[in-house]
């Protein structure tokens, strides 16, 4: 019998797990699964460490009355059946925001969970979902080991000034602050740079995780200096559906000339901006690429203007660049997004080899490129399973 470690990671709308082994530090799952289309109809499927689809058996046929709980509650029983002899040990769990004080992964008690009950209004979209997964695996099995992970913690060491808004400062003092997300991507990319970069991966890096959610990350010995996402998930790049950096005065606008109220101009800016909203089409990557329609190219021509003006943002809290890391979806899958942040950003010293590019190759950068530019797949789950093995040590 194997002992085992569960990662869960609950999004607005999908549902992600991998079973990892516990007593060897492989970054690779045994077993990788995802619910997707949560609060629609969702699809769930799930595969063994070759990418091979298993079976779903009871999870094979799903309908729209599926919410994360239910999900989970099918899940949970589903795994351990699967797993026959082996045990699962300790869960651990992707959870957005742990607000200024859980600087690390921490062990989930009574009294974490009531603190990060009330970071809920920080989060309202994530929060909920990933600690609605912590009370199912409790009353599943109350006794097992969970281990919270944060998406806040690794931005924990930004200077003061990478985190203060140029507001009054009794609200900075509460805690209306830049906190940044996307940690587990950038301590996962962090812990695999000096694989690829040697001693220069401590030295100036910034790393851009381009998926549905986009962010970048200024890195200085490997630990975050400054990054694009703010108080919320919402600042910054433009994403699938969400804005990224917005005038506040447009918020003004929405209530006063518009007169909508918070929940309207939450879900204008949450689920039907971003790709989506700019192109009209598609808050995806892949099909506006396919897609020959003007406003897409201009979604993407956005994507790729913004991301190059905060990647040149971003170079202030480091000091210069030496590398630049492209990771997510987007990120380690298209060429073109690559080519046209790059292009932007030739003054700094960023040079791509277009065949090695169009190649999705780990070192992209030309040979006369100042700044070395790669590619990496991230592993968020790597990283939470990472933390559970260490506390079960
Ligand atoms: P999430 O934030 O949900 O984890 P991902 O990191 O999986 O998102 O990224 C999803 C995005 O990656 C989508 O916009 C998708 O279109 C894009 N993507 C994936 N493969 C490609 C590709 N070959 N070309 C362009 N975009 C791609």
């Amino acid at each position: 019998m194997s002992d085992l470690v569960l990662t869960l990671n609950a999004g607005s709308s999908s549902l992600k797990f991998a079973i990892f082994a516990s007593n060897t530090p492989s970054a690779q799952a045994e077993m990788t699964g995802k619910f997707a289309s949560i609060g629609r109809q969702p699809v769930f499927s799930v595969s063994s460490a070759d990418g091979r689809s298993l079976d779903k058996g009871a999870l094979a046929t799903l309908d729209n009355t599926f919410d994360h709980e239910k999900l989970l509650a099918l899940l949970l029983p589903w795994l351990a059946q699967h797993h026959g002899r082996h045990r699962i040990v300790a869960v651990g769990h992707r959870v957005v925001h742990g607000g200024e004080r859980f600087e690390g992964p921490t062990r989930v008690t009574e009294a974490v969970l009531d603190e990060l009950e009330s970071l809920v209004p920080l989060a309202p979209l994530h929060q909920p979902h990933n600690l609605a997964a912590i009370r199912a695996v409790a009353e599943w099995r109350p006794d097992l080991l969970q281990i919270a992970c944060f998406d806040t913690s690794f931005h924990r060491t930004q200077e003061r000034l990478a985190q203060l808004f140029a507001i009054p400062h009794a609200l900075s003092d509460e805690g209306v602050i830049r906190y940044g997300f996307h940690g587990l991507s950038y301590a996962y990319i962090a812990s695999v740079l000096p694989q690829h970069l040697g001693a220069l991966a401590d030295r100036r890096v910034i790393v851009a995780h381009l998926g549905n959610g986009s962010s970048l990350c200024a890195m200085k010995e490997r630990k975050s200096r400054a990054t694009s996402m703010g108080f919320t998930a919402l600042d910054g790049l433009v994403m699938g559906r969400r804005c990224g950096t917005l005038d506040p005065g447009v918020i003004l606008y929405l209530m006063r000339a518009k007169k909508m109220d918070a929940s309207a101009i939450e879900d204008m800016l949450y689920r039907k901006s971003g790709l989506l909203g700019v192109s009209g089409i598609s808050n995806n990557m892949h099909v506006l690429q396919e897609s020959k329609a003007p406003r897409a190219r201009e979604a993407i021509e956005l994507y790729c203007y913004r991301a190059a003006s905060l990647i040149a943002g971003l170079v202030p809290s480091i000091g210069g660049l030496d590398a630049l890391v492209f990771t997510a979806g987007i990120g380690e899958n298209s060429a073109l997004v690559r080519q046209l942040i790059c292009g932007r950003l030739d003054w700094l010293g960023v040079s791509i080899d277009g065949k090695a590019n169009s190649e999705n190759a780990v070192q992209i950068g030309s040979e006369q490129s100042r700044v070395k530019v790669l590619v990496l797949p991230t592993n968020e789950e790597a990283i939470i399973a990472k933390a559970c093995r260490d506390y079960s040590e």
